[in-house]
């Protein structure tokens, strides 16, 4: 089998040895006589590896005592609407930072169940960067500020959470794992596992312990922190096979240098692209401020946007996919996260150049 160069933003590329050991451990666990999708959540094997799966989260992203770690379903999109209703009661608010397409999201959902409010964004300047605290109007009363750390599709970041005097929460879907973050200024982040840590079905939820009891009565217990923390995540059938993968991707950033290593090689790898759009003469462009870039999602364009077409369909023919930018924004989008290989980087940077030579 040949593999292909798979930069989607999500489902995304894993690391080959995982797969390998999936693959191999996949009829038998250990000497169980049975697959680990076949077990009963219940039984002691499965429990070691949920348990372990938590540990190592811990370890690896320096989690601290008083924070807690649920796995859960729903993905990010079902968190737009748990963060606000287990964590803005009646009678008090929660900001957003309206960063792009998916705070945008977050917010709409929020408006639905809590009394949520924009605190920046909406202009065409939101999109290319990211505010700095001075700029965000926090109203009295507001219980958590919401922030997209990395915005996947407009491919900006936030480069740090400093300067805020309201709690965070973070949606850090596209950068977890992929950054060491400064746990003091958060009550809670989340994010799905299918593009740093695994395949999808997972979604991680790290929060301070003493929010995770904030719902108002009327909220059903499935949509409450509260219920999966007292359950230790096992409140019902979780996804199993999600956990087990998950729990090989931590072992392998673990063996790679942990997070830290994680986030240095993201800056190295997404600056080879940058440099490579800098340096085009003006062929490529990226819209994004310098300091804001993404270093898991590069967005860029030909200047001749009629020829992003060509560009996407050489490149597939190429064994390089799923370069094609988020339909709703066009161009063309580069998504380098933990599990992409370097050989990845370089074959992408090679090819983006040598069409730029054709074609300039
Ligand atoms: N937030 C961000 C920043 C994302 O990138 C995504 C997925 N691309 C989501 C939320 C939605 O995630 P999910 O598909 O896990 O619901």
């Amino acid at each position: 089998m040949t593999r292909v160069h798979n930069f989607s933003a999500g489902p995304a590329t894993m690391p080959v040895e995982v797969l390998q050991e999936l693959s191999d451990e996949l009829v038998e666990h250990g000497t169980s006589g049975q697959s680990v999708i076949e077990m009963s959540h219940r039984s002691p094997e499965y429990e070691a590896i949920h348990t372990e799966t938590l540990d190592l989260l811990r370890s690896l992203w320096a989690i601290p005592d008083g924070f807690e770690i649920l796995l859960l379903q729903g993905g990010a999109t079902l968190q737009f609407a748990m963060v606000p209703m287990n964590l803005a009661p009646e009678g008090t608010k929660a900001g957003y930072i309206n960063s792009g397409v998916w705070a945008a999201k977050a917010l709409e959902d929020a408006h639905r169940v809590a009394d949520a409010y924009q605190a920046w964004g909406n202009s065409g300047e939101g999109l290319a960067r990211m505010p700095q605290a001075s700029e965000v109007g926090v109203e009295p009363g507001t219980a958590y500020l919401h922030v997209t750390s990395n915005e996947t599709i407009g491919g900006v970041r936030m480069v740090d959470f400093d300067g805020f005097d309201v709690p965070l929460v973070g949606d850090m879907s596209s950068d977890m794992l992929g950054r060491p973050i400064n746990w003091d200024r958060f009550d809670l982040v989340y994010g799905g596992a299918q593009k740093n840590l695994g395949p999808s079905g997972l979604t991680l939820v790290v929060a301070r312990s003493d929010v995770l009891d904030r719902a108002d009565q009327k909220v059903p217990n499935y949509l409450r922190y509260s219920f999966h923390s007292k359950a230790n995540s096992l409140a019902n059938t979780p996804p199993t096979f999600s956990v087990w993968a998950v729990n090989k991707v931590l072992k392998w950033i673990g063996s790679k240098g942990g997070v830290q290593a994680m986030e240095q090689r993201a800056i190295e790898r997404s600056n080879m692209v940058y440099e490579l759009i800098d340096s085009s003469n003006g062929f490529y462009v990226n819209p994004v401020e310098p300091a804001y870039r993404s270093h898991m999602n590069i967005v860029l364009q030909p200047s001749d946007p009629s020829l992003t077409n060509e560009l996407i369909t050489e490149a597939d023919d190429a064994g390089l996919i799923n370069l094609k930018g988020h339909r709703s924004v066009g161009g063309v989008r580069v998504s380098i996260y933990n599990g992409m290989p370097n050989d990845g980087v370089e074959a992408v940077v090679e090819f983006l150049s040598s069409f730029a030579q054709k074609r300039g």
